[in-house]
């Protein structure tokens, strides 16, 4: 036996493909991770398949059941794909949407959404340059406004409130993740809120300046929700980390998407004190779902997130290995799937990064 080594461990990933473009572009990243698995001897990684989503509640009545929360609590980390068909709703009519039940289960308030542009050609707007738009998005994931969705639907009522839920320790933690991830970065917050008309907001504000002053090396703004729509469009080169409530985040964040591609170039995190899912900012896509067209970039970047969680050096090596990779075949105008322009497939493209790598 070779004394000098340490035992690697074998990571355990629960893998939810979940429903539409769910399990395909899932597929493109098992590919990846199989790919780097086979070549890097202290990468172990061992892939569990788990059912959830709208398929799964049709099948079982439930889109997440208990099983797949234990795989999920006993994983070293999720992947997961998307979830819910428009058509499969609960009896109430209301959509089913396992993977926000999974953010509060496994309370993952810290959602992060890196918006990076990897070729001029993929941005909108005129004389923005590759790495120049480099942000990324913190979006609380288990209050804010989507505290809202727990009320209960009253058919025909003439008023109608939804609550916008800040509490002091939900918004200290998120508050602190921005500071450390900015601390890594180029060390500026912004602060997103809408101070000037809701309550709720001034106290977040309230909160984020006191965190703040226990970072007196991190620069910060403050910005009104609707200004931030527009800077994102004038003056996306400006941002380092932007921290904003649920709802804020989850427009937001589309709107940062198409700055670099749209909703297949984006990758995101949920992450936890215990637990954290990797998956695309996008949805199960169903007008495109079947027709093998799916941009995987999205999701392939979102395990390479996971790598870069888990920590390992193998595994940090591997998710350097995906960024090179993606960036090489970025390059090239010609390697895009029908949503960036081009004609290539999900599997075509996957091929390219493949062979990159
Ligand atoms: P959700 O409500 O869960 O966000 P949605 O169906 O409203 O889901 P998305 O699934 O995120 O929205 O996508 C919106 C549109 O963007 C899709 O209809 C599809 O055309 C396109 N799209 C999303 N993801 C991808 C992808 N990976 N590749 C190509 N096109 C995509």
């Amino acid at each position: 036996m070779d004394q000098g080594r340490t035992a690697v461990r074998t990571l355990n990933i629960a893998v939810l493909a979940g429903d539409g473009i769910g399990p395909e572009v899932m597929a493109a990243a098992l590919r990846v991770l199989n790919h780097l698995q086979a070549r890097e001897t202290d990468l172990r990684l061992n892939f569990q398949a788990v059912s959830v989503g709208a398929e799964e509640y049709l099948r079982s009545g439930t889109p997440l059941p208990e099983s797949a929360l234990r795989a999920c609590a006993t994983a070293d980390a999720i992947l997961l794909g998307a979830m819910g068909l428009p058509h499969v709703r609960w009896p109430n009519g209301r959509e089913l949407t396992p993977q926000i039940d999974l953010r509060e289960h496994f309370q993952l308030f810290r959602g992060e959404r890196p918006v990076f542009l990897y070729h001029a050609a993929d941005c909108p707007l005129k004389q923005i340059s590759a790495g120049e738009i480099d942000f990324i998005v913190l979006r609380e994931s288990t209050e804010g406004l989507f505290a809202a969705r727990h009320q209960t639907v009253v058919p025909d009522a003439d008023i109608v409130e939804d609550v916008l839920r800040v509490t002091r320790s939900g918004s200290e933690r998120l508050f602190h993740a921005a500071f450390e991830l900015a601390r890594k970065r180029r060390r500026l917050v912004t602060l997103v809120d809408k101070a000037n008309v809701l309550p709720s907001m001034v106290r977040f504000r309230e909160l984020f300046d006191e965190v703040a002053r226990q970072y007196p090396d991190i620069a910060t703004e403050r910005i009104y929700v609707d200004a931030a729509a527009l800077f994102l469009i004038r003056r996306p080169q400006s941002f380092d980390v932007l921290v904003t409530e649920n709802m804020f985040g989850d427009i937001l964040s589309d709107l940062a998407a198409a700055l670099v591609g749209g909703m297949g170039m984006a990758p995101s995190a949920d992450i936890g004190p215990d637990v954290a899912v990797f998956q695309p900012c996008h949805g199960t896509a169903p007008d495109i779902a079947g027709r093998g067209i799916a941009n995987p970039i999205a999701m392939i970047l979102s395990a390479a997130m996971m790598l870069e969680w888990l920590g390992t050096e193998s595994c940090q090596r591997a998710a350097a290995q995906i960024r090179q990779a993606i960036t090489r075949v970025l390059s090239d105008p010609a390697s895009r799937t029908p949503d960036l322009g081009g004609t290539l497939s999900t599997a075509e493209i996957t091929e390219i990064i493949l062979h990159a790598l």
